[in-house]
């Protein structure tokens, strides 16, 4: 998923209540939260909205809870661990290959902003019911504070540190952990309870913000690996003009190729990020599969085209010799040549002279080949060196 809305479950556990009315049979219920996200570039941004359910174990008839009653429930229910364990067990691993990431981390102080939860969570005393994201001037997505009814609960925290202690590991790869209040029991003598975010657990970035590494989480032993990324990361070559990256893709489908090669070139105000695939299982070599333009303008993206190509424009890329090897001249003079459709566009505009993005537009083309735009526009607020961002107009 590129650009949309994504529904996300978490399973907290089961719980006893009245006779199923559906079944007549079962007393127990299984006891979940739904979390609606803004998704962009398979991250999930933005959460729009989230309820609880309750679903019968014998039927598996589907009750909605309002959110107050969700909280009683919790809070009768589930006590820390219980919610722990809970929140482990359904977890399932993501691919049938694993690679544990030998990952040792350093915490890292974001620029002088106090971004530990209970800070975060201390932004929100008296706001009103609502989602807000909460940024520091460079536009990094630190965290997400549902407000309801008097109570604050963080959905979303971006857990930052420096990767180390592993060969490659240079100190420029940032591992981002994503985590969740476990819970909206609003008593927790311990202070926040935060559990990693199941189907989405983090991933290591590098110093040009290409995510090297996507994480997934292994219930299993409490750990997360990757199913896709750089295996070693000292084999990632750094140049002036350009990076070239090797991927491996975890894949259980011996149909899937699992080497692509990433380069991303630098041209002026312009980053380009190509993707390759050096060997298919078919046994083509060299297929140039997909691009992705980055406009520039003072520091700050204002435009992303990505161009997904067909099998048309592989076999032109073949003809023009376009390899991992090629000069960014030479994908830009292929550019120009086949002026290929784009497969959507990203446009952003800023909130003053931050990096905090105030609105975001999408454009893709619709079945006669018209771009279609649709826009989601934000409301940017500063306080104490934080920027707090709300969706306009969240749907339900
Ligand atoms: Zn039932």
């Amino acid at each position: 998923m590129i650009f949309g809305v994504k529904n996300v479950q978490t399973e907290l556990g089961e719980f006893s209540s009245e006779k199923c009315v559906a079944c007549k049979d079962s007393y127990t219920y299984r006891f979940i939260k739904a979390t609606r996200f803004l998704v962009v570039f398979f991250i999930n941004l933005i959460p729009l909205s989230s309820r609880y359910e309750a679903v019968c174990a014998e039927c598996k008839d589907t009750l909605a809870v309002d959110n107050k009653t969700g909280r009683k429930i919790a809070k009768a229910n589930f006590n820390k661990r219980r919610l722990r364990l809970a929140v482990f067990t359904i977890l399932k691993p993501a691919v049938a290959a694993i690679v544990i990431a030998a990952a040792v981390a350093l915490p890292l102080t974001l620029r002088g902003l106090d971004t530990s939860p209970e800070a975060i969570k201390s932004l929100f005393a008296d706001s009103e019911d609502g989602i807000y994201g909460v940024e520091d001037s460079g536009g990094n997505m630190i965290a997400f504070v549902q407000v309801e009814n008097g109570v604050n609960t963080i959905t979303f925290y971006d857990d930052v540190s420096v990767l180390v202690g592993e060969p490659g590991a240079d100190g420029s790869f940032k591992l981002h952990e994503y985590r969740q209040e476990a819970t909206n029991d609003a008593e927790q003598p311990d202070g926040l309870f935060l559990v990693r975010i199941p189907d989405n657990p983090g991933m290591l970035v590098d110093r040009f913000g290409i995510p090297v590494r996507t994480y997934y989480y292994d219930s299993a032993n409490d750990t997360y690996g990757y199913s896709r990324g750089v295996v070693d990361l000292s084999s990632i070559s750094y140049t002036a003009d350009k990076v070239t990256y090797p991927f491996h893709y975890f894949t259980s489908s011996s149909d899937e190729p699992t080497e692509y090669v990433y380069v991303l070139y630098f041209s002026g105000g312009r980053e380009l990020l190509a993707q390759f695939i050096p060997k298919l299982p078919t046994g083509e070599t060299n297929q140039f599969v997909s691009l992705t333009v980055t406009d520039i303008v003072n520091g700050r993206d204002q435009t992303v085209t990505q161009y997904d190509f067909d099998d048309n424009m592989k076999k032109m890329a073949v003809q023009a010799g376009i390899t991992q090897e090629s000069s960014v001249q030479d994908i830009l003079d292929f550019l120009e040549q086949y002026s290929p459709a784009p497969s959507y566009v990203t446009a952003y505009t800023y909130y003053k002279n931050t990096k905090v993005p105030s609105g975001i537009s999408y454009s893709m083309p619709d079945a006669n080949g018209d771009m279609q735009t649709v826009t989601q526009a934000l409301t940017v607020q500063e306080k104490n060196g934080y920027y707090i961002v709300r969706a306009e107009n969240q749907s339900e």
